[in-house]
């Protein structure tokens, strides 16, 4: 298998653009520090031609029967199965996760374009009885229309993946910008939608400085609908520009998942989990179990079988199939670990494990754990994005259930504990989008996946996932 990293391009109406003079930024590899390529980044006339192929594309893709865009989405998630191995590659060398975890993440996209084909069947109206005989109601669902959406770095095929199929399946077309850290990915998507046959104009993929490009999409009266996975900060931006135009949004964002470990928790299997879904992309998952709250009866045990997995990580280059724990993506998280590390230290955190950067080349930080936080240190309110795990103790499930709640987040919660009582209790009491019992798999194509308070709005995947690309629709007949 080659590791050259391939040349990242432009893909607007249809063709793969290079050069012309547009402006270029490097792709770095995280695991190196080494530029891997120039990226080309879309001049105004790019966004404008990405927008006038999109606009023109909407009426036949619209028209176009969902059982055949659903064997076109089919065509590709067939595709990228074949092509995993090589495209997995890629994302490693621009992202840094362990190819193992790329893989993976690819194999989850391509399923997330074969759940959407299927879903794509089921925009199904409804008649409601009329007012008299002779009065027919009807609601229909159709697509919104242009979708701009924009993808972060951390999950650089599926993020992509679940917005490309919600508007395609829907009918609508679609500019993407994904991260410009990590282009090849989401072509690679592109790449296979184009072989599957998908129609010049339906997807293009535009890259450049986010927030001009951003502005300039959301602003064009030729888009209908924004969709963004990325931090609340620019969730709320975003939202804002959308607002002048009230268009639609669908915002995945920030969170600052809780984990609550009860006295009846099989502490054993809960490290194992909690170790591997904690350090899983080296913790740059916005619903990765992050604030561990722990019964008190279970606290020394509970810490000591976390600690333990966690120094038999191996942290290295993604490349290397013995490393599970890669490199952080760019040098502003290992800034960030050093800001919230000293931060805790100041307020009398215990280190367990880790706590440094890794010297040498790229951005490598070990893996931490940190017990006994006070909830002022900066890292207890913000969220950390790496690979740090918070653990306190706790007495009361009133008391776990505050301190899970008591942040502006509600992404992702977990909890382990085999009492119904104290499931339901969390069940109704937890303030989240999505919340896993003795399980952290809440990610999965036909579920959906959003935030509440300031963690997002809408949801993707589930049938809510193709909903949030329609419109309704009432047609009152006499
Ligand atoms: P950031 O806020 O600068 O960027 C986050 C993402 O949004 C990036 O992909 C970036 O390209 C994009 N972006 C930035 N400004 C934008 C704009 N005006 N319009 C459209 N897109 C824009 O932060 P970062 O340093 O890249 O990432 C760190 C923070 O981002 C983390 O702390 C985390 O909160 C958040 N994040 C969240 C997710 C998620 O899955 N929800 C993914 C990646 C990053």
């Amino acid at each position: 298998m080659s590791i050259s990293y391939e040349q990242p391009r432009l893909y607007i109406d249809g063709q793969w653009l290079l050069g012309d003079g547009r402006r270029v930024e490097p792709v770095i590899d995280p695991a190196t520090g080494h530029t891997l390529a120039e990226l080309p980044h879309a001049s105004q006339a790019d966004l404008d031609h990405a927008l006038a192929a999109a606009a023109r594309a909407f009426p036949t893709w619209r028209a176009t029967a969902p059982l055949e865009r659903g064997s076109l989405l089919r065509h590709a998630a067939n595709l990228l199965r074949e092509r995993a191995d090589a495209i997995a590659i890629q994302t490693t060398l621009e992202q840094g996760k362990p190819v193992r975890e790329a893989k993976l993440e690819l194999l989850a996209s391509a399923d997330t374009f074969d759940w959407y084909a299927e879903e794509g069947r089921r925009t199904y109206g409804r008649i409601v009885p009329g007012r008299h005989i002779g009065h027919r109601i009807s609601v229909l669902h159709e697509p919104v229309g242009v979708v701009a959406a924009f993808a972060p770095w951390n999950f650089p095929a599926v993020t992509p993946a679940r917005k490309i199929a919600g508007a395609l399946a829907s009918g609508c077309t679609l500019i993407l910008k994904p991260s410009e850290e990590t282009p090849n990915t989401a072509l690679a998507l592109a790449r296979a939608l184009h072989d599957a046959g998908l129609p010049a104009g339906v997807l293009n993929i535009v890259f450049g400085v986010p927030s001009e490009v951003s502005e300039y999409l959301i602003a064009s009266p030729v888009v209908a609908k924004i969709s963004l996975t990325g931090s609340t900060a620019v969730g709320k931006l975003v939202a804002q520009q959308a607002a002048r135009g009230l268009k639609r949004t669908t915002l995945e964002l920030g969170g600052h998942a809780p984990v609550i470990v009860w006295a009846d928790a099989d502490v054993e299997r809960a490290a194992d989990l909690l170790v591997a879904g904690k350090y899983r992309n080296a913790g740059q998952i916005c619903i990765a179990p992050t604030r561990f709250y722990v019964h008190e009866s279970r606290y020394a045990a509970f810490v000591q079988a976390f600690v333990q997995r966690v120094n038999r990580l191996q942290v290295g280059n993604g490349l290397e199939e013995r490393h599970n724990m890669g490199p952080l993506a760019n040098p502003r998280r290992v800034a960030a670990m050093d800001r919230l590390l000293g931060d805790a230290a100041r307020h009398g955190a215990r280190l367990q494990s880790g706590g440094e950067r890794i010297d040498g080349p790229g951005f490598f930080w070990q893996p931490t754990v940190l017990s006994d936080i006070s909830e002022s240190a900066l890292l207890m309110n913000e969220e950390p994005f790496g690979p740090l795990a918070l653990i306190n103790p706790v007495a009361t499930l009133d008391e776990a259930i505050t301190r899970a709640n008591r942040l502006p987040y509600g992404l992702a919660a977990y909890a382990f504990t085999q009492d119904s009582g104290i499931r339901m209790a969390l069940s109704r009491g937890m303030e989240t989008g999505m919340l896993g019992i003795n399980t952290l798999n809440v990610s999965m194509p036909e579920a959906p996946f959003g935030g509440v308070k300031e963690s997002g709005l809408g949801s993707e995947c589930g049938m809510e996932g193709l909903q949030a690309y329609c419109n309704t629709k009432l047609v009152s007949e006499e």
